[in-house]
């Protein structure tokens, strides 16, 4: 036969997925101590929680507040995961180990290879399904960088409802191909601020230029659907139900480290609202607990919105307009003065209750990286191993690195595994400006 064998890719590091997981996992079912509950500030304003609560999917709401372990994975979700081609495959990166010279083996779980280009898409499928089931003609939503507004896109066409995504302007403008792609599968892209709303015109009127931001993305989005009935508004970071949905990457890593009997010392993933490194990490908290020395956890985040590492402990809202209702986390204040950068998956000032339970617990250790460091190691990703990450992404990577090197001291090899959350291919214009192409 002229095929090679399932054991020999193995031995090559190509790993072939085994096969996707049917049900999800809640990391809600055993975080060391519970997330705390969100608040609405007294501030005399209409309450945040019940506002929120009206423009939301029921199921989506449902799957915040269940601590049940195992949820069950939809059957026309299940299918459409199969269809962008999930399991993604566990990728062993040789030619960055040999080039590093460590003893460490360096795997990588290649969410860049989903369809559009991030891994964002596995929340988007099952909140497109649930909307459709609940029978809602409409999605809405806002987006910075743009990697989820595609993803809402792509989603929505696939069970055939409508999207809008108020994006932000800015950042439309750099990403030009990201909302053509968007637009070729027929959402409603609005540059924002925009006309369509009071949120928007407001600003307008005072700035006609105004740049945009996440804060007024998120009013516009919400403002749009509180005036359509049709029309429920998603998020895609952050919130329990996300990191459920995100969990397909843990279960698929951990099968697939299983097939190849290796056991992980070191996760690593990059941070922003922590939706990527909640869902891959997740199904190994349970590991983790049980022996804590035998597997360290990781998250990377950007030195522009350093929330982990120099952020405070308390209530705050997840955006800066405080149109959400307070949770508790690890903030920098809703005020902070969040530098332009080409990392919008990472430029928050706060982020998910859950990954900060896992900090504050002393489980999850945390790091910084500049943006100027990051697109070099893109480069390097490229020329060794032939793929280019999105510039989150490089944040996992640039940690992955920094530990492989610091085992070359330890006497057993390290297994380090990061999570590649997404491709560079459409953030070329961040690779252009940072490294003068
Ligand atoms: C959105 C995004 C991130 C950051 O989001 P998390 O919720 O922290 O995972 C990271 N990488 C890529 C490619 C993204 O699109």
């Amino acid at each position: 036969m002229n095929y090679i064998t399932t054991e020999e890719r193995h031995r090559a590091g190509q790993l072939i997925a085994a096969e996707l997981p049917t049900r999800w996992f809640n990391i809600l079912s055993c975080l060391p101590e519970p997330v705390a509950p969100p608040l609405d500030p007294e501030d005399g304003r209409p309450s945040r929680i019940e506002t929120m609560r009206a423009i939301r999917l029921a199921a989506l709401t449902r799957q915040d507040s269940t601590i049940e372990p195992w949820i069950d994975i939809p059957q026309p979700v299940l299918e459409r995961y199969s269809s962008i081609g999930r399991p993604t495959p566990l990728y062993r990166a040789r030619a960055l180990e040999t080039h590093l010279g460590t003893r460490a083996h360096i795997y990588l779980k290649r969410e860049d290879l989903l369809p559009s280009g991030s891994f964002k898409l596995n929340s988007a499928i099952a909140q497109a399904y649930y909307a459709a089931e609940e029978g809602v003609a409409n999605l809405v939503t806002e987006t910075g960088a743009g990697q989820w507004g595609l993803s809402v896109a792509y989603a929505a066409r696939m069970f055939g409802i409508g999207s809008t995504v108020y994006w932000v302007r800015l950042s439309e403008g750099q990403k030009k191909y990201r909302s053509a792609f968007a637009r070729l599968l027929g959402a409603d892209i609005i540059p924002s601020p925009s006309c369509r709303t009071e949120v928007g015109r407001t600003i307008l009127e005072r700035d006609p230029q105004n740049h945009g931001s996440l804060g007024t993305a998120i009013g516009e989005a919400i403002a749009h659907a509180q005036s359509h009935g049709d029309c429920r508004y998603i998020s895609g970071s952050n919130l329990a139900h996300v990191l459920l949905h995100q969990s397909v990457i843990g279960l698929e890593t951990r099968q697939q480290l299983n097939e190849i009997g290796v056991r992980p010392n070191i996760l690593v993933a990059c941070v922003g609202g922590g939706s990527n490194l909640g869902g891959f990490m997740g199904p190994f908290l349970p590991d983790k607990l049980l022996a804590p020395d035998s597997l360290r956890l990781i998250g990377a985040e950007s030195a522009g919105s350093p929330r982990l590492t120099q952020g405070q402990w308390r209530y705050d809202h997840a955006d800066p307009a405080g149109l959400t209702p307070l949770s508790k986390s690890y903030t920098l204040g809703r005020d902070y003065p969040l530098p332009a950068s080409h990392v919008g998956g990472l430029r928050q000032h706060s982020g998910s209750p859950i990954i900060g339970v896992l900090r504050k617990a002393g489980l999850l250790e945390a790091r910084a990286y500049e943006e100027n460091e990051i697109f070099r190691i893109g480069k390097l990703c490229l020329e060794l191993e032939g793929f280019l990450p999105a510039p989150e992404s490089c944040h996992a990577l640039k940690a992955a690195i920094e530990v492989a090197i610091e085992a070359k001291q330890t006497d057993c090899p390290q297994a380090i595994v990061a999570c590649i959350s997404g491709s560079g291919l459409l953030d070329l214009s961040g690779y252009i400006d940072v490294l003068g192409l």
